[in-house]
């Protein structure tokens, strides 16, 4: 509806001094080129209704208009015409063109799948229209016509200039029940009744639904149709759910058992130690033959004479074969390297560890230097030694090796 309110968004043409259309003392509008030249037209402003006059341009290439006679700020004269010739072009023809009546409706089930939905309610269509009022008052709300229509009862026709549909009026709409439209019309520059009337009849992007009871129906329908749809996701859903507390269960059951196999294993190794440690050299020597054969065919290298023996209660002969039996021969579980840390562990879990730790070091230094003399380890950085060769028959160098000064 026109307005002497500045526009929020004022369209350029509304300030313009061409009117397109003049208000005649009958009531109706008429284009310029339908009344006398001048100010014989009798019109005046559409907007603030004082007299304007015809201007019938001598080249054909301009468009006959109107303008103000006298100077004035009117500023609604644009807006004004095109509004009431848009009332007055559809009270006339008792039709307006209605886009098609879509209703839309999107969902997301319990699985996170959407479901968008959409129906044609109506197809696009030059609707007739009865009982056409213009700028009838109507539960709280002007619009700009009210007419019936078969197709859609009652129907409210907005026409947009600068002053569309807010959130407000939209609700007053909704809760009136009616069906409406709005027709933007800002984008017209140059006007005529035909023009016009191409926007108003013929099919047009620039008409748009604002409500329409039927939509409500559809939506139902739609939740109605959807539902089947969506029980069923949630029962999947509920049953993964069901199925994944399951699997959690079931894991931290393996887990547990896991833990408690290790925790046992670590037992049993302790026990072991505990068990070996506490064996007489004898026995151990017993134990060590029972795995490498009798202590006669032992490789040469493990009888090296050992300076720093006295780190050790047991012989060396038996540590250093049973620590060879560990870390290096072919039954060892990781005899790919031999961490030297973990080697000074083993041997105080094992044996009689009689002297300081610095005679101790100096011992299993010495033990793993002819290993690696005779090609059995390969030191590395970081107290790492490889494990180069578990065949005792390649432990050839042991004669240089008996020679082999301490470290
Ligand atoms: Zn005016």
């Amino acid at each position: 509806m026109p307005t002497a309110n500045p526009a929020p968004h004022e369209n350029p043409a509304s300030s313009s001094l061409k009117i397109p259309f003049g208000l005649a003392p009958d009531g109706q509008l008429y284009e310029s080129g339908q009344v006398p030249n001048g100010n014989a037209c009798g019109c005046v402003c559409p907007g603030c209704r004082k007299p304007i006059q015809a201007v019938h341009p001598a080249s054909r290439k301009v468009t006959p208009y109107f303008r103000h006679i006298a100077d004035c700020n009117c500023a609604t004269g644009y807006e004004s015409a095109v509004h009431l010739a848009a009332k007055q072009l559809i009270a006339e023809r008792m039709a307006v063109w209605c886009p098609p009546l879509i209703a839309s409706y999107s969902v997301v089930d319990a699985l996170s799948n959407r479901h968008p939905l959409h129906k044609e309610l109506c197809p696009p269509a030059l609707t007739t229209l009865r009982n056409v009022q213009r700028e009838r008052g109507l539960h709280g709300i002007t619009p700009d016509i009210v007419a019936d229509s078969d197709i859609h009862g009652q129907m409210l026709i907005e026409i947009a200039f600068t002053h569309f549909v807010d959130g407000d009026k939209l609700d007053k709409l909704r809760k009136n029940g009616s069906s409406a439209i709005e027709i933007d019309v800002s984008h017209l520059r140059t006007l005529d009744f035909q023009v016009l009337a191409s926007v108003l009849f013929e099919p047009s992007t620039h008409t748009k639904w604002l409500f329409h009871p039927a939509l409500n129906a559809a939506i139902r329908q739609f939740r109605e149709d959807i539902k089947p749809t969506l029980d069923e996701a949630k029962e999947l859903s509920e049953l993964q759910r069901r199925k994944k507390k399951i699997d959690d269960a079931r894991l931290q059951e393996v887990l547990k058992w896991q833990n408690a196999a290790y925790a046992q294993l670590k037992q049993n190794a302790a026990a072991r130690e505990a068990q070996f440690h506490s064996l007489t050299a004898i026995a151990k020597q017993e134990w060590l033959e029972r795995r490498l054969g009798p202590i006669s065919t032992w490789p040469e290298v493990l009888k090296t004479f050992n300076r720093h023996a006295s780190a050790v209660e047991e012989h060396p002969v038996i540590w250093q074969a049973a620590l060879y039996l560990k870390f290096v021969h072919k039954t060892a579980p990781r005899k790919d390297a031999l961490d030297y840390w973990d080697a000074v562990a083993w041997m105080r879990k094992r044996f009689h560890c009689v002297e300081s730790d610095e005679v101790l070091h100096r011992a299993l230094r010495y033990f793993l230097k002819v290993l690696c003399n005779h090609g059995v380890l390969s030191k590395q950085l970081g107290g790492r030694y490889l494990v180069i060769c578990d065949d005792p028959a390649q432990f050839h160098r042991v004669k240089r090796a008996a020679e082999t000064p301490a470290p």
